[in-house]
């Protein structure tokens, strides 16, 4: 086992006799009691590999309390062979030791400090627990890891974002209080008769009410193109424009269409957030909010710049299909890390054909999207 350039350095201040071709084991056999605990110590705080196996190896020559510095040593490089360890020798330690540990673990902000974090938070102190929910650093690692299973379980981009902006533009307004299959059953007429906002804004209300008749609230839906189209044509030269102050001036726009329109056509980090984005993050414990408007605002705050495209998009879907108002917490991929109390775990008769009737509408829902435009 040969030591590594900076660890050499390290044993070199301290032993100047070391040359820089003795190993960890030689070093051993030539250093006391105290010397050779050093030497752990060292090793445990490089995380390397294969000095994290020689500290394993030697560190039972130790006391208990000796030891435990030495898993404290390890948790402070944060590295997968160190945390691997303290996996190992987890349910030897007292509460206390586990709630420190997680905290010098959480400082490193490494992906393996991450792992073992989330899987013992809940073994340690209420008052261990809040400082490491309270991390900045793990918040995030919580929310992007929640957002990368649920991204998993639904691939398929949002309802509406179905092509260009004016597309999408439209395909949100009609969408309000509709469900996504009926607004996407008539988008190929209704785009076919209105391909652009200056076609659309020189329509008829009446024209426009033909083309969009099947779904609820329809009159005061054409009103509301019309006067959108309107606005993009004179405003913004017939162009749908690309940031939210500018959407939400149009007729009809507010800030969850123009998120949704920012983060489809526009690739622009926004949160559209809806009564399902709202529930599904306030039982996740991301958020204790009252509104949509005040979640949004809340998760705009702790959510990555990265992953906020992904919450509507993930969020929507899940909340129609697994996080109902009675929700199916036995099939939800995010269970483990969800703060809500009521969970409903009970495996439903019916599961399977539950699960098989989800697949069968996802799959519809993404066959009409692909063909609305
Ligand atoms: S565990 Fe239950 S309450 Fe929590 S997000 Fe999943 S379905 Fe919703």
């Amino acid at each position: 086992m040969k030591t590594d350039a900076v660890f050499l350095k390290l044993l070199k201040e301290r032993w100047p006799e070391l040359t820089a071709t003795r190993s960890l084991e030689k070093c051993w056999q030539i250093l006391s009691m105290d010397e050779r605990y050093l030497l752990l110590s060292l090793c445990a705080r490089s995380g390397k590999a294969s000095h994290v196996d020689f500290v394993e190896k030697h560190m039972g020559f130790y006391q208990d309390w000796k030891q435990n510095d030495l898993l404290f040593d390890l948790a402070s490089s944060g590295s997968l062979a160190a945390v691997n360890v303290l996996y190992r020798q987890w349910y030897a330690l007292d509460p206390d030791q586990q709630g420190s540990i997680l905290l010098q673990l959480v400082r490193t902000e490494t992906s393996a400090a991450f792992a073992i974090v989330r899987s013992h938070k809940n073994d340690v102190d209420r008052r261990y627990q809040k400082k490491i929910e309270k991390s900045v650093w793990f918040r995030s690692q919580e929310i992007f890891s929640i957002l990368q299973l649920l991204k998993k379980r639904w691939p398929n981009p949002g309802a509406m974002e179905i092509g260009n902006p004016y597309q999408n533009l439209v395909g949100v307004l009609l969408s309000a209080r509709t469900r996504d299959e009926q607004v996407l059953k008539l988008m190929p007429g209704f785009f076919k008769a209105f391909p652009t906002p200056q076609k659309l804004a020189k329509a008829t209300t009446k024209q426009i009410e033909q083309k969009i008749n099947t779904i609820g609230m329809f009159r005061q839906k054409a009103k509301n193109l019309k006067s959108m189209a309107v606005d993009v044509v004179e405003k913004f030269d017939a162009e749908i424009p690309d940031t939210m102050e500018e959407l939400v001036s149009l007729a009809g726009v507010g800030r969850k269409t123009a998120s949704v329109v920012l983060v489809a056509s526009f690739d622009t980090p926004a949160i559209a957030v809806d009564t399902h984005v709202h529930r599904v993050t306030n039982r996740l414990g991301w958020v204790k909010t009252k509104t949509p408007e005040k979640t949004e605002e809340a998760l705009l705050k702790i959510v990555p710049d990265k992953m906020k495209k992904t919450v509507n998009q993930v969020f929507v879907k899940h909340g129609r299909y697994i996080c109902i108002s009675k929700p199916r917490c036995w099939a939800c991929p995010v269970r483990e890390q969800c703060a809500f109390k009521q969970k409903n775990l009970a495996i439903p008769k019916n599961a399977e054909e539950m699960l098989t009737d989800i697949k069968r509408r996802e799959l519809e829902l993404e066959q009409l999207r692909e063909q609305a435009v």
